[in-house]
């Protein structure tokens, strides 16, 4: 296990990846009708009477990477690529996440890059990725430091390069309401520790060109 993935474990096993106590569909669906008084409003009215069921379908969809392992998207790696060792970037990646405080979601964009050494992965294996931890409930910044730790645990590149541009509906609903405010987040690990591999990967994802 490199240093990077050691450093970084505390956050790389979510609560996910621990075996929790579901309840049941009926439990959650109660849940939604508590919490639809606490708004103010009549679960039994006629708008809201499927709503629980409704809401408990769609938190399966959210977080459907609690049920999703890293280890399987990252696992198919072609090594037939002729000795290409350069940057790999997939960049404008699109995902939709929760926050973990206050279950309101954040969205954005994230960039991906990596320098190979056993070969490469299927590039839709990135998006899925992202996915992976987007579909749970996250801070913007454990999901960062989370695709890159898995990266460097599956792939063992020379360096990898994350950087997620999102913007939280819990900041521009409600709190401060900062509306089109973003947040940028980034993680290297490796070659990428070098800042003009930074500047590198930062132009790449701006401009597309190095
Ligand atoms: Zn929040």
């Amino acid at each position: 296990m490199s240093d990077v993935v050691k450093s970084l474990s505390p956050r790389l096993i979510p609560a996910a990846d621990k075996p929790i106590d579901r309840p049941s569909r009926e439990e959650a669906e109660a849940a939604v009708r508590t919490l639809i008084r606490w708004a103010g409003d009549d679960p039994q009215r006629e708008g809201l009477h499927d709503t629980p069921k409704r809401v408990a379908k769609a938190f399966k969809e959210f977080y459907s990477g609690y049920d999703d392992d890293p280890k399987d998207v990252l696992n198919k790696i072609f090594a037939e690529v002729e000795g290409y060792d350069d940057i790999v970037l997939v960049r404008d990646i699109p995902f939709y996440s929760h926050c973990e405080h206050h279950l309101v979601p954040f969205y954005g964009m994230a960039h991906i890059a990596y320098y190979p050494t056993k070969g490469v992965v299927g590039l839709s294996k990135l998006a899925r990725l992202v996915e992976v931890y987007a579909r749970r409930l996250q801070t913007q910044e454990t999901m960062t430091a989370q695709i890159a730790a898995a990266m460097e645990q599956y792939l063992e590149p020379r360096g990898v390069a994350v950087m997620i541009e999102a913007e939280h509906m819990c900041m521009s609903m409600r709190g401060v309401q900062k509306a089109g405010a973003m947040t940028l987040t980034t993680q290297f690990t490796g070659a990428f520790n070098d800042p003009a591999e930074q500047v590198r990967f930062l132009t790449l994802v701006r401009h597309g060109k190095a």
